[in-house]
């Protein structure tokens, strides 16, 4: 049953109807150009941002949002045992965003109004444009959740690290940890793969339209993770694919004709009907890579606890001059292992210092999935 909440405003009367998880808000007429006064609201204006929920399967790719820095702490959004991205690529779970519209002739009350119901139902500020004198609460991704720059550390989900890269909840055993997890043990279409045996074509440049960002690093228990702010993007296949999140692995997950690198950096990307593109970048030893040791220097000294980075990083800082990739369809490498992944590997690797391997393998010695097998996919390579 819906729930009515009744707000008297200057120039009249408000409903606001809870439903479930979206509220609707409607101005009986257009509203006066006076500040209208909420008498009833859902909570305290002043009340803290509710808890985000932390969906078992929340999106790994959680971005921070920039120039967040007014919004009071909130758990990191990423699901701590999806280092590769969402769960799958259906729209992750949701939660509610307030989006306002003024109506004609009322500015700045309604925007106030907006910002405080926002802070209530704890929406992130983030307006769209709807019908004039409507102001909406819509089902908002997780995957936009902000992660708490620099804030105090999350309580450690309950939930937290059901499978690890060894022992009796390694690879081996994945599938069988959760019905969820099933793709990881039957799926046809797994990563990470060897890849050889390509077929050389002119295939279009992948187009990084990566930019410089707000992001904030956090170690999610199984990988260290650099979740980053909307604005960065990959073109490929006609599709737009916006970077979430990238992360590493130790030794690298992918092999190109069986040799295996130091490590990896998987730039995850998602366009806007949930569809992931994974960009592989092989790390292999030789001269210290600047945008990684920021990253490094920023290590959190606690699990599920997002550090901010200072001042903007560049994705772009971390792909070698010569894009040429090789493409084939595969899945995400951690559980719960969905497929239709597209993954474009990176030829040339780029290089990271011994000490940085180091760093990473305190942390990490070994946090890669095994072989799968490729199964007949096609591999397509650049020329
Ligand atoms: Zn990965």
């Amino acid at each position: 049953m819906p729930r009515k909440l009744l707000i008297v405003a200057a120039g009249g009367v408000l409903l606001l109807t809870v439903l479930g998880g979206g509220v609707a808000w409607m101005w009986p007429s257009a509203p006066a150009a006076k500040a209208p006064r909420v008498r009833a609201a859902a909570a305290p204006a002043s009340a803290p941002l509710p808890a985000a929920s932390a969906p078992e399967h929340s999106a790994a790719a959680s971005s921070p949002e920039p120039a967040a820095a007014a919004a009071p702490a909130s758990p990191p959004a990423a699901d701590p045992r999806s280092a590769e991205g969402p769960p799958d690529t259906a729209p992750a779970a949701t939660r509610n965003e307030v989006v306002a519209t003024p109506a004609v002739g009322a500015e700045a009350p309604l925007d106030r109004l907006q910002r405080r119901l926002g802070e209530v139902l704890g929406a992130r500020g983030a307006v769209e444009t709807g019908r004039a004198g409507e102001l909406r609460v819509l089902a908002r991704s997780d995957r936009w959740m902000p992660v708490s720059h620099g804030a105090a550390p999350a309580p450690r989900p309950a939930s937290v690290a059901p499978w690890s890269y060894s022992g009796m909840s390694g690879p081996q055993a994945w599938g069988r940890l959760k019905p969820e997890y099933s793709a990881c043990a039957k799926g046809q279409r797994q990563s990470p793969i060897d890849i050889r045996d390509g077929i050389a074509l002119d295939l279009d440049a992948v187009h990084f339209d990566y930019r410089p960002g707000s992001s904030a690093v956090v170690d999610d228990g199984h990988t260290v993770q650099v979740d980053v702010a909307p604005g960065s993007a990959i073109e490929v296949g006609g599709r737009r694919y916006e970077l979430r999140q990238f992360h590493f692995h130790r030794p690298s997950e992918e092999r190109i004709n069986g040799r295996q690198f130091e490590m990896d950096v998987h730039l995850v990307h998602q366009d806007a009907e949930g569809r992931l593109a994974v960009v592989a970048v092989l790390l292999e030893r030789g001269a210290a890579q600047p945008l990684l040791q920021t990253v490094w220097n920023h290590l959190p000294l606690e699990q599920h606890a997002p550090v901010a980075l200072p001042g903007a990083i560049d994705p772009l800082q971390l792909l070698p001059a010569d894009r040429r990739y090789y493409t084939y369809m595969g899945s995400l490498t951690t559980p719960p292992c969905s497929e239709g992944v597209l993954w474009l590997v990176l030829q040339k690797p780029v290089t990271l210092s011994a000490r940085q391997i180091d760093v990473f393998s305190r942390l990490y010695p070994m946090n890669a999935r095994p072989m799968q097998r490729a199964a007949g996919r096609v591999i397509k390579q650049s020329n």
